[in-house]
């Protein structure tokens, strides 16, 4: 008997597990895959996740995989340019795209290293409950017969196709469309840093160096262009990058190398989902997902993978009733995840940005003290406030020059 199962061993479901186990309860964690492996994602972490990796005592493991420190960002919305670096959040004054299959072995090693027992390559078909309360899962290792575990709580970290979300039944809420659909790959012969950037239309391109002296190279288009992209992908990846950065476009001609075949995805729905139930708990994408447009999933992942852990705790220690305990963990991903939610479903539709949205964006590409800021906010260093609060909105379109009866807000 454990005190907690965790199905899906990657950015999520690692540091929940790591950390119920470095507080002394009993843990095991099993993963269809086995380590170290892939996962399809793009590789972006923000600094306020770094500084979970930090704290963990993780960090060094990420920079000693040499993965290339990045300190210079250049993003572009349909012509907005925010060009600089975020403040240091926790000390860390740079951001790192580690590739999945280096931070997801670092992560299911720490865990393992904190005394959690870990099962490879074993697939979750269902849980199982008893009186209305899941009381364990059930599942197999390739061919092999079927098993059953025990616990007190069930965590599924087990991705946006979570069998523990489903054998659960948990709710979707908040759902919003998906607009795109992306493609990348690793290319040698480009020296690039950190790019983000769209065009006029509805293309964006990405571009991060990551470990193995590679760049990984993405464009995310609009879903109705899928069936032509698919066509002739090449030229359709050339074609994004000689539309939107026509230098960048042509080195990448001239110069650049594909290491590796494309990874294609088109992306799910936007959601949250219910994150708990009588001895059940979802968290990562399993419970809540997002375009990977803003490149939040990860951090997400790191911030409520501890938020939830240190609920559990509450509750198996006695300290207060497990639902309550979990009630807060839903309350707070949902209430801390909002803005970001927002922000990144908005961005992710590539098309103009609402008029207020687009007024601040611009004023605070005029100049570098307020690049800086916002690069802050989307770093999640800087909260919404040292932005978007009246005193700090009027700071702004005066530094702009923005007219008062351009302002879009009403300061009475
Ligand atoms: C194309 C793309 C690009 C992205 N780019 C970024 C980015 O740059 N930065 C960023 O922060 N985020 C990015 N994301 C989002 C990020 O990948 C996810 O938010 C993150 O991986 C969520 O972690 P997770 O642990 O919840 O789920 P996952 O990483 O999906 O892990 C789930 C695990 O559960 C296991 N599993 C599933 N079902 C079962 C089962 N039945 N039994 C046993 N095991 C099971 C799987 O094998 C897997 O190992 C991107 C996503 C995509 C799709």
């Amino acid at each position: 008997m454990y005190d907690v199962i965790v199905v899906g061993a990657r950015c999520a479901g690692s540091p929940v597990a790591m950390l119920l186990a470095r507080q002394g309860h009993r843990v095991l964690m099993v993963d269809r895959s086995s380590f170290p492996s892939d996962a399809v994602s793009t590789h972006y972490i923000h600094q306020a996740g770094l500084s979970r990796l930090k704290d963990w005592g993780l960090l060094d493991e990420v920079i000693d995989a040499k993965t290339p420190a990045i300190r210079k960002m250049n993003f572009s919305y349909r012509g907005i340019e925010l060009n600089g670096f975020a403040e240091p959040i926790d000390g860390i004054d740079a951001v790192y795209c580690p590739r999945r299959v280096v931070l997801d072995e670092i992560l299911v090693n720490a865990a393992r290293r904190a005394g959690v027992e870990v099962i490879e390559g074993f697939t979750v078909s269902g849980v199982v409950s008893s009186d209305g309360r899941v009381t364990g899962i059930r599942g197999r290792t390739g061919d092999g017969p079927e098993r059953e575990f025990r616990s007190t709580v069930v965590v599924g970290a087990d991705g946006f196709h979570s069998t523990v979300a489903k054998a659960v039944g948990a709710g979707l809420y908040n759902v919003r469309p998906a607009s795109g659909f992306i493609y990348y790959s690793y290319f040698s012969g480009l020296d690039w840093g950190l790019n983000h950037k769209t065009g006029f239309n509805e293309n964006w391109i990405g571009t991060w160096p990551t470990n193995g002296d590679v760049t990984m190279l993405a464009t995310i288009c609009a879903r109705d262009q899928l069936k032509e992209f698919r066509q002739d992908v090449d030229n359709r990846f050339q074609g994004v990058f000689d539309d939107i950065v026509p230098e960048l476009g042509a080195e990448l001609r001239d110069r650049g190398t594909r290491e590796e075949p494309f990874k294609p995805m088109r992306y799910p729905d936007n959601y949250y989902r219910q994150a708990h139930g009588p001895g059940w708990a979802l968290v990562g994408d399993a419970g809540y997902h997002k375009d990977p447009l803003t490149g939040w999933g990860i951090t997400d992942a790191f911030l409520h993978g501890e938020l939830l852990a240190a609920r559990l705790h509450e509750g198996l220690a006695g300290e207060r009733p497990m639902e309550e305990a979990l009630a807060e963990y839903q309350a707070t991903r949902d209430e801390e995840s909002a803005g970001v939610y927002d922000y990144t479903t908005t961005l992710a539709e590539l098309t103009p940005l609402p008029p207020f949205l687009d007024l601040v964006l611009s004023s605070v590409s005029t100049s570098q003290e307020w690049t800086d800021k916002m690069l802050g906010l989307i770093a999640g260093g800087v909260e919404d406030h040292e932005i978007y609060a009246p005193d700090n909105l009027k700071r702004l379109f005066d530094d702009a020059g923005v007219p008062e009866e351009k302002r879009l807000y009403d300061f009475s």
